[in-house]
């Protein structure tokens, strides 16, 4: 990854003056301060940041600048990120299993928030971690449909094991909290309110009084053009469940979106190399690059085609089938996108809401992957 010391227009000026070889993420700091706005303004609690989805150091500055105070993190390297970049910041170290040596380097680096899902890593934690203001939240995990695929195949205790581990914590002298993660790109409001629920559940069962409840990332951004999310009304939802279901003790909320709180911040740029036989079209990036979720959680509609010059194409869209830049017949879209009828060689999509998923999970593979950050002032046109 580069970065030019440019602040371009939009995308379409990104065409037309720098006509890319490689593919272009372009990045509008307004667009991500403006989400961390409407997160801190909406939701009922404290607004944390999950780095995975995007770890680019620009991105970590925005969201403190905008006022985020916290971070989930998941390995030593994540931890120092943020430390450098956000040395105030608070440190969830929300995966909840761990080396011991990843143990000690978070104790050194003061991260006071850890979550865990089993009692053989609870008690590596009990062996290591001071109880003086540490917090352990217990992650748990219902069979809950709603998102784009199922985060409780790898992480999260069953709604027994919770309780027990959340006695088990409060028991050690750890200030006892839940945690749970919906799935990502979560486009049903109503897991959020079973999960809720199902936390007030195991308080009762453990006997133990949660001091925060973690509602986990899982904030949809916008794929289909059909299909803006309602942020507000999921923040909503959780308000009124979580005191319908807590009453008097309602635990602290707190969120930790990845995908919902950047996607929308970077729109992709990537080059038709070849419409070949006028049928198939072959991009410079694909699912090795910064395509990967594609065939995972469906394509990204919101896309537009730019000549040369930036102009947009416009002609009646024909379906077409897109391939990635690499010779494995795996790199290619799901199903077929509708593209404008007078795209040629040449041209540039650019795809709208790429700020989750896509820059962390770049790869090299077949000699492609080689991608630019480039910032702009909006990601209109
Ligand atoms: C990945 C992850 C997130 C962010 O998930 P999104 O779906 O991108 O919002 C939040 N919390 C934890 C523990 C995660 O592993």
């Amino acid at each position: 990854m580069g970065l030019s010391n440019t602040i371009w227009a939009n995308p379409a000026e990104v065409i037309r003056l720098k006509r890319p070889d490689h593919p272009v993420l372009v990045f509008a700091p307004a667009a991500l301060q403006a989400t961390a706005r409407r997160f801190i303004k909406g939701f009922p609690g404290v607004v944390t940041y999950a780095v995975k989805s995007n770890p680019d150091e620009m991105v970590i500055q925005n969201l403190a600048a905008a006022g985020v105070t916290g971070f989930d993190v998941a390995s030593p390297w994540e931890i120092d990120l943020v430390r450098r970049l956000a040395p105030g910041a608070a440190l969830h170290y929300h995966n909840p299993v761990r080396g011991r040596d990843e143990i000690a380097h978070a104790v050194a680096a003061g991260v006071k928030t850890w979550s865990v899902d089993s009692v053989s890593e609870l008690d590596k934690l009990i062996g290591m971690v001071p109880t003086d203001g540490c917090e352990i939240s217990v992650r748990f995990k219902l069979p809950v449909e709603g998102a784009a695929y199922n985060f409780g195949a790898k992480f999260g205790a069953t709604a027994d094991v919770a309780a027990l581990l959340l006695r088990r914590a409060a028991a050690a002298g750890y200030i006892p909290s839940l945690t749970f993660h919906p799935g990502t790109q979560c486009t049903d409001p109503m897991a959020w309110d079973t999960y809720i629920r199902a936390a007030a559940t195991i308080c009762a069962e453990a006997g133990v009084k949660a001091h925060r409840l973690n509602v986990g990332g899982g904030f949809p951004s916008h794929r289909q053009q059909a299909l803006a999310p309602a942020l507000e009304d999921i923040f909503a939802l959780i308000d009124r469940v979580a005191t319908e279901a807590f009453g008097a003790d309602r635990p602290i909320l707190v969120c930790e979106p990845g995908r919902g709180m950047v996607a929308e911040s970077f729109s992709l740029i990537a080059r038709v190399k070849a419409l070949r036989d006028e049928a198939h079209v072959f991009l410079n990036d694909g699912v090795y690059g910064n395509l990967t979720e594609m065939p995972q959680i469906g394509n990204i509609d919101r896309v537009s085609v730019h000549a040369p010059d930036g102009r947009p194409r416009m002609a009646a869209p024909i379906r077409r089938v897109v391939f990635g830049p690499t010779c494995d017949s795996l790199d290619r879209l799901p199903g077929e996108l509708p593209l404008p009828g007078d795209l040629a060689e040449g041209d540039y999509l650019v795809f709208k809401g790429m700020g989750a998923y896509s820059t962390a999970t770049n790869t090299r593979f077949n000699g492609f992957g080689q991608c630019e950050i480039e910032t702009a002032l909006s990601l209109v046109g």
